[in-house]
């Protein structure tokens, strides 16, 4: 067989990422992160960020993966959904480095599943993906990766970063630290919402940052800390507990018997947790996406973009973006 090496770029938010593959193993997976001294992500200081870092990650990769930019047959990048300015530096630096070789457009959700499927190993599964920006539950189905659930509003991990600024002085992912004191806390009711197949987590961001604000003025230091731990505790439980009723519902569904969780939020020992629990006892698997690569990344393009080139995708006719670009408007040919 001949291996190929396949180049992709991640550019559609916070993560400016180069990856590289030959179909077997991942080469390299460099990558530069902005972030925001001060609330959420900044568009243009994000694209700034992107333009300063661009070449140091690629030749951070090309020397990682001991090749050089001409040795690269195929290139991708992450067309969409996304922050327009962060996406135009991705067309942009993928239009200069890729000459006149095959350039390929990645949905980014569907990189997120690709990768997952490429590491832990999983055919079909139900998959769960949970990161800063996105909330959604999605399976295969003729041609397409279906969305069957998905957030009405605001993405789990946006809802998790929002709530732990609000209550603590963290700037960054809120994540690891509500984890952290959600141990030891115990039940206060939030709203639970599930519509359907779709999830709604504003509601809880709310209840719980009021419950703050109103509840922890007068009281003591030490029980501030418990009402604080009460809330993170309560704030997981009710999020994953709708996520993991919904996945249920979907692998039922479509009669699918294993789950991949990826994204951000599946560093979560909680989510998994839960899902570990009714994958079990439906006769299902779990299957998680290695952490150092459920985050944004280039691995995952380059991945993506090869299974797009061996299933007989044609290369993009015009380099171009879309942040709106819809999981399931994503032509998938390699999974049937
Ligand atoms: P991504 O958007 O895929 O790069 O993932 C970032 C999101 O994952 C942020 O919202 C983080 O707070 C979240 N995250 C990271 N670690 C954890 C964790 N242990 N539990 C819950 N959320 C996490
Ligand atoms: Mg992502």
């Amino acid at each position: 067989m001949i291996t190929m090496l396949s180049l992709g770029i991640e550019c559609t938010a916070h993560t400016f990422g180069i990856g590289i593959t030959d179909g077997e193993k991942i080469l390299a997976d460099a990558k530069d992160m902005y972030k925001p001294e001060k609330g959420g992500i900044h568009p243009i200081e994000a694209k700034i960020h992107h333009e300063n870092v661009k070449e140091k990650v690629l030749e951070e990769a090309l020397n990682k993966a001991k090749v050089h930019l001409n040795d690269i047959d195929i290139f991708s990048y992450s067309a969409g959904p996304g922050l327009p300015p962060c996406l135009k530096v991705g067309v942009e630096f993928v239009s200069k480095i890729s000459g006149k070789k095959p350039v390929f457009a990645v949905n980014h959700p569907v990189a997120h599943i690709e990768i997952g499927r490429f590491l832990a190993k999983c055919n079909d599964p139900i998959v769960i993906y949970v990161s800063g920006g996105n909330t959604q539950i999605i399976g295969y189905a003729a041609g397409r990766y279906r969305v069957f659930g998905e957030t009405e509003d605001i993405a789990i991990g946006n809802a998790i970063d929002t709530f732990m600024r609000e209550v603590t002085d963290n700037a960054g992912f809120g994540g690891p630290m509500m984890e952290k004191l959600a141990e030891g806390g115990n039940y206060i009711e939030l709203p639970y919402v599930v519509k359907g197949m779709d999830l709604s987590f504003s509601g809880i961001l709310t209840s719980a940052t009021q419950k703050w604000k109103k509840e922890s003025i007068e009281k003591s230091e030490r029980d501030r800390s418990v009402l604080l731990s009460d809330l993170c505790f309560s704030f997981q439980e009710t999020c994953y507990s709708m996520l993991t009723e919904v996945t249920e519902r979907a692998l039922a569904h479509a009669g699918k018997t294993e789950v991949l969780v990826t994204g951000g939020v599946a560093a979560s020992k909680r989510l998994r947790e839960m899902l570990d629990i009714m994958c079990r006892e439906r006769g299902a698997k779990l299957f998680v996406c290695p952490v150092e690569y459920s985050g944004d990344n280039g691995a995952m393009i380059s991945i993506t973009g090869l299974l797009m080139k061996n299933s007989g995708q044609k290369s993009a006719d015009k380099i171009d973006f879309n942040p709106k670009w819809r999981t399931d408007e994503a032509e998938i040919t390699w999974m049937d």
